[in-house]
Order: C-alpha cells, then sequence, then structure tokens
C-alpha cells in the first residue's frame, strides 16, 4: 500500500513531487543505503539481512543509515521486477504521472515519501547496491556530472581504485534511483549469476561500501583528501547483438571479447561471433570515431530485453575540481551522526 503522501502526491501533481524531492537547504538527512532495487540481484539484500539480524556487523560508521530493500515484490519472486524495471522509474514526470500505476513507479514514490531527501525520514545521501552478470569487477556507476557525486566517486577510486561508469545524456535509459537524491551512486560489482549469492562479491560490496562511508564520513569533519585526477568512462551508445530481420541473434559476443569490461577495443577488433563462426569486428557507429572505445555491461543478462549487448564509453582522465570536494562537504555537513 503506497503511504498517504505518496498517494497525495500522485493526486497532485508534478508540483508536489519536485517540492518533496528538492532538498531543503537547512534540513538534515541520513544516508540511505538501498539494496535489491532489482529483485534477482541477491548479494546486497544478503548483506542487509545479515547485518539486521546483528547490527553490529553494519560497516563501522559515524553517519546516521537507512537500510531499504528497493523492490521487495520482486525479490519475493526472485525476479529484476514485476511490472517494469524500479531503477528506471525516477522520472519527475512519471512520478508525477497520476495515470502511471505500476507496481514499480508506486515503490518510486514510496521510496522517495519515507526516504527522499523531504520523506518522513530524510536522507541526503544515497548508495544504491547492484551486482552484475557481467565482468565489471567492483566498479561505481555514476548518472550526470554532479559535483557532490564526482567527488565521492573520486575519493572512492583514490582509496580502491575502482573504475567509474558515468552515464549520462542516454534519452533510452532515465530514470535512475540515485538521481533523485542530492547526492548518489551506484556499486556495482561482477561477474555473478541472476539469483547466486557469492562470497567474493559479498566481500566486494562490502568493501566499496565501507570506502564510501568513510568518504563521506571524511567530507563531514573536512578531512576530505581526493586524487589529483579522475578516471572515468564516458557513456557514448549501447550496442545490439548483430540480428537478421526477424530480429533473432545471428551472433553472440565473440569470446576474445566476452569477459573484458575496461579493456579498450578498436575498429577491425573481434566483437561478435557469427552462427556459422565468421568474426565480425568492431566497426565505430556513426558518430562515435576510430578512436579506442571501453566497452562495459558486456554480455549482461538483463539487458537482452532492452536490446543491449554491451555499452560503449570513451574512457577520461580529469583533474578533480575543488568545486567538487566542496559540493561534497556542503552535503556531508548536514549528515546525521549515527545513534
Ligand atoms: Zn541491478
Amino acid at each position: 500500500m503506497p503511504s498517504p503522501v505518496a498517494s497525495l502526491c500522485a493526486r497532485l501533481g508534478k508540483r508536489a513531487w519536485e517540492k518533496l524531492m528538492v532538498a531543503g537547504e537547512n534540513r538534515t538527512g541520513k544516508v540511505l543505503l538501498v539494496a535489491g532495487t532489482h529483485g534477482n540481484e541477491l548479494n546486497g539484500p544478503w548483506l542487509f539481512d545479515a547485518w539486521q539480524r546483528d547490527p553490529g556487523r553494519l560497516p563501522d560508521s559515524d553517519l546516521a543509515l537507512v537500510l531499504a530493500i528497493g523492490n521487495p515484490a520482486a525479490r519475493a519472486v526472485g525476479r529484476r521486477y514485476l511490472e517494469r524495471d524500479l531503477n528506471r522509474s525516477f522520472d519527475p514526470d512519471r512520478l508525477a504521472d497520476a495515470g502511471a500505476r505500476e507496481l514499480e513507479t508506486g515503490r518510486a514514490r514510496q521510496l522517495l515519501a519515507d526516504h527522499g531527501p523531504e520523506g518522513a525520514e530524510p536522507c541526503l545521501v544515497a548508495i544504491d547496491l547492484h551486482s552484475t552478470t557481467a565482468s565489471m569487477g567492483n566498479s561505481l556507476v555514476v548518472y550526470g556530472q554532479r559535483p557532490a557525486d564526482l567527488a565521492l566517486a573520486a575519493g572512492l577510486q583514490g582509496d580502491l581504485g575502482l573504475p567509474i561508469y558515468l552515464h549520462e545524456a542516454d534519452a533510452a535509459q532515465t530514470g535512475f534511483l540515485v538521481e533523485r537524491w542530492p547526492c548518489g551512486l551506484v556499486i556495482e560489482v561482477g561477474p555473478v549469476a541472476q539469483g547466486v549469492v557469492n562470497p567474493a562479491i559479498l566481500q566486494q560490496t562490502r568493501l566499496a561500501l565501507e570506502s564510501a562511508l568513510a568518504v563521506l564520513a571524511q567530507a563531514r569533519t573536512g578531512r576530505l583528501r581526493l586524487p589529483r585526477r579522475l578516471v572515468t568512462h564516458h557513456h557514448l551508445c549501447s550496442l545490439d547483438l548483430p540480428r537478421h530481420g526477424d530480429r533473432s541473434a545471428r551472433g553472440v559476443i565473440h569470446p576474445l571479447r566476452h569477459g573484458r569490461d575496461w579493456q579498450p577495443l578498436r575498429p577491425g577488433d573481434p566483437l561478435f561471433l557469427g552462427e556459422t563462426g565468421e568474426t565480425l569486428p568492431y566497426e565505430p557507429p556513426s558518430g562515435i570515431g576510430p578512436d579506442p572505445v571501453w566497452p562495459v555491461f558486456i554480455n549482461e543478462a538483463a539487458y537482452g530485453e532492452k536490446g543491449i549487448a554491451l555499452n560503449l564509453t570513451r574512457r577520461r582522465s580529469w583533474p578533480v575540481q575543488q568545486g567538487w570536494a566542496e559540493a561534497l562537504a556542503a552535503q556531508a555537513a548536514r549528515l546525521t551522526s549515527a545513534g
């Protein structure tokens, strides 16, 4: 059942939602940890269950934390989602559309009403724990170029060396959960099959989360030290498998490319293997140019339905800006203490 606040906002429309989602300048809040945004990714929820049974096992932090299972209904049946992908359901226009009544749209409204920056238990930072069937290792996904997000990601990269996928400017993929909080990112760990708990994935997830909380704590107390440069992988476009006229696949990811996320791909490199065994080389899509690209989410199981076999990115090393640290410090200063 949606909360009264969520129901009211669904009726009142966009203005009410904008008010709910805009963080008050002086309002304090907690850090929201989300797992199970996709119901068939079990590692984050496994950690949450263990921590809730024994709070002493929670990552050590001075910050007040809120733990939420993103999509409990999908988790209960072991599916990514029931009616639509929850992590594509946070567009303000969708949230404000009273006609949008899918279970996940309602769940998005509920999460914001409960734990949004102006929610019943306000949270200012959202860290969303995911796993992937692709060989992404321990990695981060950042949406757009919000300074506080970039500072948090830079702190994590300085600490653990994690690669970062910067997703932006893709009209086909919008409405990500963490975008509705003033600061947030995704911790994405793989490879692990859907529906499988894997101790290495648990350990990597916990490690990245501990590092994120440490960076936030440092920002809150004026001790934030960021590396000089940030290396990011900027989304360019998505590629589908080669297909026949009837849309059936006529190839698979090439064995020389499979499992090689974050490694450069140049024109002419093997990319797909055709059904008759022929190698189909990489040809840059129009507008991408001949420079190397860095594929990510190669053969991610959940992206098949979206017509995505891999995403192409371009690596960028850029100087960390002082303004990023200041933006994160401003958010972190309003985070409340544990206990
Ligand atoms: Zn996911």
